[in-house]
């Protein structure tokens, strides 16, 4: 072999190796991430979560059956590592799709309390919200307000207002109430509340605020969150809504306060595991836990982190440690229930 050809060759082969090495010093670690939560509610941790470990994040957003869909369609080809959506029905039904794998990790152990993840640690509460009652403080003292149950009283005739059945919240709110009072009783206590519909239901959960603040109802249930928005917000109907309206926590001396959370499962087909589970550990951690709360007034699920002002602000109450499995597990008995009650 001529020496110029010699030389070629090495350079071939040098090239070669550099070009075989490259790939794996440039293949970046990255995660990807199905996500039903607004782009804003979650982008910055994602961000600093890259920061602080190199490891790039890709968020898909859409809306929870959507993506739920998608997963399903993509099977084991799906890009997606993690599933985060809102309400524990909804992570159920990934479940009972075999969307999810079980995680055993000490750090979510540790920081995510056992009723706030699935019993199979399939998911993971990331951060809770309350449904509870909003009453106007022109027309319904306090004290006359006590539990759940009470609002089938006929006191309250022609004066609440609440969303429709087929809300998964309200859903989710029944399946609580079977567990805790039987199925019998839920019946019937659904049967005196539609009876104590001040309207046909119509609209979403702020609508049913609005509607206590406009006089149509009396009282509404409706998601802590949706009243923190509200709170924070400085348009004028907003704030027209808040000096109208106050927080009260039903059933302190039962239960407590009906709670659920939004929550992220790691997929059965991940292909990036190890950065998945780490993400989720991230998001537990006691910065994640307050700003994730914070950006959508919710309760971080973590003990010990700080509320958002405007949360600390409607005081302590006793919350509902029921197993959010069981709202899942209720679910089908829940909307069979209120479609026997005449709940639309
Ligand atoms: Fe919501």
């Amino acid at each position: 072999m001529k020496p110029i050809f010699k030389i070629i060759l090495a350079v071939l082969i040098i090239a070669g190796l550099i070009l075989t090495l490259k790939p794996n010093n440039n293949e970046e670690s990255s995660v990807n991430i199905y996500s039903s939560r607004k782009e804003s509610l979650i982008k910055p941790l994602l961000e600093k979560f890259t920061e602080e470990t190199g490891i790039q994040v890709n968020l898909v957003t859409g809306s929870g059956d959507g993506l739920l869909t998608r997963l399903q369609n993509e099977g084991e080809n799906s890009p997606a590592d993690l599933f985060l959506t809102v309400d524990a029905g909804a992570l159920h039904r990934a479940k009972s799709a075999s969307l999810f794998q079980p995680v055993d990790s000490r750090v979510l152990n540790a920081n995510v309390p056992a009723h706030l993840q699935d019993a199979d640690q399939q998911w993971f509460g990331l951060s809770m919200r309350a449904r509870t009652i909003f009453y106007s403080n022109e027309r319904v003292e306090p004290s006359e307000l006590s539990t759940y149950m009470d609002l089938a009283d006929e006191k309250w005739r022609n004066r609440i207002c609440i969303r429709s059945s087929d809300n998964l919240y309200n859903q989710s709110l029944v399946a609580s109430l079977i567990a805790h009072h039987g199925e019998a009783a839920t019946e019937e206590w659904a049967r005196g509340l539609v009876a104590n519909f001040a309207r046909e239901p119509v609209g979403g959960d702020r609508d049913q605020i609005h509607a206590v603040a406009s006089g149509q109802c009396d009282i509404a249930i409706a998601n802590t969150y949706y009243f923190g928005g509200m709170t924070a917000s400085d348009e004028a109907a907003n704030q027209e809504t808040v000096s109208k309206v106050n927080v009260f926590w039903p059933s302190q001396s039962e239960q407590g306060v009906h709670v659920n959370v939004s929550g992220i499962g790691l997929l059965q087909h991940a292909s990036n595991p190890d950065e998945a589970i780490q993400l989720m550990e991230f998001l537990v951690s006691e910065e994640s836990q307050a700003w994730y709360a914070e950006a959508n007034q919710e309760y971080p699920v973590r003990p010990g982190t700080d509320r958002s002002e405007i949360l600390t602000s409607w005081g302590d109450f006793e919350a509902d440690t029921l197993s959010m499995s069981v709202l899942g597990e209720n679910n089908a008995a829940a909307v069979r229930l209120m479609n026997r009650a005449g709940w639309r």
